[in-house]
């Protein structure tokens, strides 16, 4: 859950999610297709599924069977809020046609994350509670040489008529040159179909040497730049406390919000991508992903003098107990699975 996303109703609800056992987001990687090669792109890594398979060996579904497939796991999970990965999701566009209408429908809120490589169907604009994510890393120099076919010029044409909202993954090439961030947002700022600008760090896996990777001297400049430039650009969303968590992150994804309160499957629909979505063993000290800095942020407000976490973590082994004695009770004899339920 994006920490832009979240007031204080869907915090309540978020906690009775975990109370009952339940993880209040879920993430799926909708296929396993992409047109684009990104480099550094953790999703088609060797270990991101835990080595013994890719993600592109992995089984995916089209149609009809990936459209039930899919909502009965949204089912089974229950969650407030869902993420839907790739590869890339508009390479299932017409399966996302019913997906997402099914999803605003329950109430559920929906991120979507895509390069734009093709047209985003004018009428997901008017759905309830979607978010449409496009990945624009850097500028076009930059970008187009490492995501294309999805080109500043196929960008700007399929994002026409929506909302966006711009996430930047920030690598080493992009913190060489001064004033390029200053640059990249003054580009989207301008830009009518931008809601939003999101700054990630590039978060690299344990012992990952690349030049993607962000020096510590890289990170620290790019966070006192960020805090330069935030007032002068009102779409960035940067505050404070989420800055505060790229400086400090967690220790491990036992200590990361995002990753407790986060369910990932892949493209099977059946296999879980863990610890968290990057897969495989990212690098906690050096994570950059603007939701898990969200919920760290989130998590260390204090609430009448004790941080949230304490307050998460608590609710967690309570909900862990609660999923215990579900999976123990016969048929006959359920729990009340989420609170709207024990209301009506
Ligand atoms: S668009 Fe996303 S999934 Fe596809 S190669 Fe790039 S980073 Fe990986
Ligand atoms: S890499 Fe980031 S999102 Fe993943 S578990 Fe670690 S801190 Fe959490």
């Amino acid at each position: 859950m994006s920490a832009p996303a979240i007031g204080a109703r869907e915090l309540i609800q978020a906690w009775g999610r975990i109370l009952t056992g339940y993880r209040p987001n879920l993430s799926i990687e909708i296929t396993k297709e992409c047109p684009l090669r990104c480099p550094g792109c953790y999703a088609y890594g060797d270990d991101h599924l835990g080595g013994a398979i890719t993600l592109r060996g992995l089984a995916d579904y089209k149609g009809h069977e990936l459209v039930s497939r899919f909502m009965a796991l949204v089912d089974r999970q229950k969650p407030l809020h869902v993420s839907i990965v790739g590869g890339e999701p508009l390479v299932r566009y017409r399966e996302l046609n019913e997906i997402l209408p099914a999803l605003a429908a329950r109430g559920i809120y929906t991120q979507i994350i895509t390069s734009a490589v093709r047209p985003i169907p004018v009428e997901w604009s008017e759905l309830r509670r979607l978010q449409i994510v496009v990945s624009i890393d850097g500028l076009p120099a930059e970008h187009d040489e490492r995501r294309k076919p999805a080109t500043y010029e196929r960008i700007l044409k399929h994002i026409e008529g929506h909302q966006i909202t711009v996430h930047c993954t920030v690598t080493r090439q992009q913190v060489r040159r001064e004033k390029y961030l200053e640059e990249f947002l003054a580009f989207w700022q301008a830009n009518a179909n931008t809601r939003l600008i999101w700054i990630s760090l590039y978060t690299p896996q344990v012992g990952e040497l690349s030049i993607e990777r962000l020096t510590a001297d890289d990170r620290d400049g790019l966070l006192t730049e960020i805090r330069r430039l935030r007032p002068t650009f009102s779409k960035l969303h940067a505050p404070d406390a989420m800055l505060q968590a790229y400086a400090e992150p967690p220790d491990s994804p036992a200590d990361c919000v995002f990753a407790q309160s986060t369910e990932c499957f892949s493209s099977d629909l059946e296999r879980r991508i863990t610890p968290c979505q990057f897969g495989g063993k990212p690098d906690c000290v050096n994570c950059g992903c603007v939701a898990s800095a969200g919920l760290t942020a989130i998590a260390r407000h204090r609430l009448s003098g004790v941080p949230l976490g304490q307050v998460f973590t608590a609710s967690m082994a309570v909900g862990r107990t609660v999923s215990r004695m579900r999976q123990t009770l016969t048929p006959a004899d359920p729990l009340p699975s989420r609170p709207s339920e024990r209301a009506q």
